[in-house]
């Protein structure tokens, strides 16, 4: 039996200014897949991942949150009242790990990955420093609870934003190139706990430039191109036989 989605994106239009970044995208994650997202460097993926995150608002199009529509626009861009429960609902509900970490670094690891539990959902310290520690522990990293993010790895500072977005117990991780930053020896390990997570049957939509990481841990591939779809499929047809030209010249250039 299919799975009921966890994020359905349709026909989402996004434009800053008169530059439109989004053209009509449709995208849905169902729970337990792993949804990947691949094209060339301004394509719309991460402007895509912050819609989705609710981060962005859009001009047209809906998104749906586990079956539930979001109320975001209203009138004009006026949002109606209670919405702003609901955008924080469904963001603390969608954890989001960047590019660049992000983490806050006056903050300890532990602290790091306990803050939103504590403060945004209001959660009880001592479960919450039992979970943030089981956290840690299960990306690799349960030796350096107390290290500041300056004294670790890049690779072991996005283990702990996969740490700190866990500890938020989401319904799906959203992951913007969580590698790309990373030198090459210290992108395995983070691959390693993505993969961990895939086989975990966890709900993600992952941006990459790491063709072999999305052909690996994918459901669906979704190749986006000036703002649209461009072609979608599970991975061995998106890379085992692409149809279209766009596609075939990204997939030779990244070779
Ligand atoms: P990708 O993640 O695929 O590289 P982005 O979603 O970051 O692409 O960007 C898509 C396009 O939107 C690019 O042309 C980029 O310059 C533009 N863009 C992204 N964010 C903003 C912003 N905050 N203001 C104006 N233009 C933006
Ligand atoms: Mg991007």
């Amino acid at each position: 039996m299919q799975q009921p989605p966890v994020i359905e994106i349709r026909d989402l239009h996004k434009s800053y200014g008169s530059l439109e970044v989004l053209k009509g995208v449709s995208l849905t994650a169902r729970r337990g897949e792993v949804v990947s997202m691949i094209g060339s460097s301004g394509s719309g993926k991460s402007t895509l991942l912050r819609c989705a995150n609710l981060l962005e608002d859009s001009q047209q199009g809906d998104i749906l949150f586990k079956g539930e529509a979001v109320h975001w626009r209203g009138t004009g861009m006026h949002r109606r009242p209670g919405d702003a429960k609901q955008v924080l609902r469904i963001r603390t509900n969608l954890s989001m790990v960047f590019q660049q970490f992000n983490l806050w670094s006056h903050m300890t690891i532990l602290q790091n990955v306990m803050e939103a539990p504590l403060t945004v959902l209001g959660r009880d310290r001592a479960e919450v420093e039992e979970k943030a520690r089981a956290y840690l522990a299960k990306v690799g990293i349960g030796d350096k609870a107390d290290a500041w993010p300056a004294q670790l790895s890049g690779g072991q500072q996005q283990r702990a934003a996969i740490a700190r977005g866990l500890c938020m117990e989401p319904e799906a991780l959203l992951f913007d190139e969580p590698t790309s930053a990373l030198d090459p020896e210290l992108e395995q390990e983070v691959v390693k706990v993505i993969k961990d997570l895939a086989n975990e049957g966890r709900t993600m939509i992952l941006v990459t430039h790491d063709m072999r990481l999305a052909a690996d841990v994918s459901d669906t591939v979704v190749f986006l191109h000036q703002g649209l779809v461009e072609e979608m499929g599970p991975p061995a047809d998106v890379f085992g036989a692409p149809k279209s030209e766009r596609l075939k010249q990204f997939l030779s250039a990244t070779q």
